[in-house]
């Protein structure tokens, strides 16, 4: 039997940093756990653009082919703002989810008990949330053809084309329905029906998929912005919610806040079986690079630590591990330790990256 193997791209800003405490609790696995992985590591984003020209180079992307997961930190900064739109950092993470044809972004925004005061909603509303977003990740509105700046009379126009096929809607609507079946039973659709057709085809094919197939799930439509105010009027009501690229990529920002910071929020984005059965997967932070605070030992490594434990449960069939470890990120937030972004207060004291690091390794050895 060989090990799992693990493509880790750190990237930039606060990736490297946050992803030094992932390898850690990756290596407490193989030691204390008898999971050993077989690790890789690249570059990814404006550091393979300073190597190579390219935010993601051809073998970089072949290794990400052929791994069973990818781990990805976060990419990106201003010393890359004034690059051609085709070598930006960010080129480099679509051209990930795009080749590997990840169509399905999971965005679980799950409240922890000790941060519920944090949050900037009231602490009935918060406490206690578990829901998933579930964003299409390969098409839409950032994909769609035309797009660019052209020149119409005597003035520029910029297009983008929001563009949905049935079957990226189908496919989407089905790992929803699915997640939906192990968790609360319940979907909400979102999109913007009244106005955009390519909403009015997602709310059909929705329709399609969960009265031919999943008829036993809870299935309602609710327009994006209205879903917005729902999101932070009563997100309990919802389990998961399923919607588009652009959408999802709104709605999942704003359900981070309903948990308090950026620095909490995981993320796992999927796409087909591959031979040996696991999901093409690449896991990653919510967050980008954090100029402001990269290279300054304050970022939160949680976010990043918690994408690994998707990893576990989502690539690596290892639920009961991946329990393991959110609960020793539980146990280190109930114990009061707090990285900057996680601290309203005056005149707490913050812990480091690293110590925020050593914490969790801890409470991993005392799970044993
Ligand atoms: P950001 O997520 O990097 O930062 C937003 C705010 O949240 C900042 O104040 C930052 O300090 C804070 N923050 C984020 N993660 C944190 C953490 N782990 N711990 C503590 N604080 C944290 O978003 P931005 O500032 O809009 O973008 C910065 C750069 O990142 C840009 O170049 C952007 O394109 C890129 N970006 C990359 C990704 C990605 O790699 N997936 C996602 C979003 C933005």
């Amino acid at each position: 039997m060989t090990n799992p193997s693990l493509l880790i791209l750190p990237g930039d800003g606060i990736g490297p940093e946050v992803m030094d405490q992932v390898k850690r609790v990756i290596e407490w696995y193989g030691a204390r756990r008898g999971l050993a992985f077989d690790i890789s590591e690249d570059l990814v984003g404006g550091a393979a653009y300073d190597a190579h020209g390219t935010p993601l180079h051809d073998d970089t992307m072949a290794r990400a082919q052929e791994v069973d997961a990818v781990l990805l930190g976060a990419v990106g900064g201003p010393k890359y703002d004034k690059l051609d739109f085709s070598v930006k950092p960010e080129r480099g993470l679509l051209r990930l989810r795009k080749e590997m044809d990840l169509f399905s972004n999971l965005r679980p925004a799950q409240c922890f008990d000790a941060l519920a005061d944090f949050s900037s909603l009231k602490k009935d509303v918060v406490a206690g949330l578990d829901i998933m977003i579930i964003r299409e990740l390969t098409s839409g509105v950032y994909f769609g053809e035309p797009r660019g700046i052209f020149e119409e009379g005597n003035e520029r126009v910029g297009i983008n084309t929001q563009r949905y096929t049935e079957s990226e809607i189908a496919r989407v609507a089905r790992s929803a329905f699915e997640l939906a079946r192990k968790r609360g039973n319940k979907v909400c659709s979102m999109e913007k029906a009244n106005v955009m057709e390519s909403g009015i085809l997602w709310r059909d094919v929705v329709t399609e998929v969960h009265q031919a197939e999943y008829q036993d799930v809870e299935l309602s439509h609710m327009y994006a912005d209205a879903g917005a105010m729902q999101l932070t009027r009563w997100p309990k009501q919802f389990d998961v919610i399923v919607t588009d690229n652009l959408f999802g990529d709104l709605l999942s920002d704003l359900a981070a806040m309903l948990t308090g910071s950026l620095g909490m929020l995981p993320s796992a984005s999927l796409g087909a079986p591959m031979a040996n059965g696991r999901p093409k997967a690449l896991y990653e932070p919510v967050h980008g690079s954090a100029p402001d605070i990269a290279g300054q030992g304050k970022a939160n490594p949680i976010a990043c630590i918690l994408s690994f434990a998707m990893a576990l449960r989502y690539s690596f069939d290892q639920g009961d591990e991946a329990t393991r470890l959110e609960q020793a990120v539980e146990r280190v937030l109930a114990d009061g330790l707090r990285t900057a972004d996680l601290l309203g207060e005056e005149g707490a004291t913050p812990v480091s990256t690293v110590q925020m690091g050593d914490a969790i390794l801890a409470a991993l050895d005392a799970s044993l």
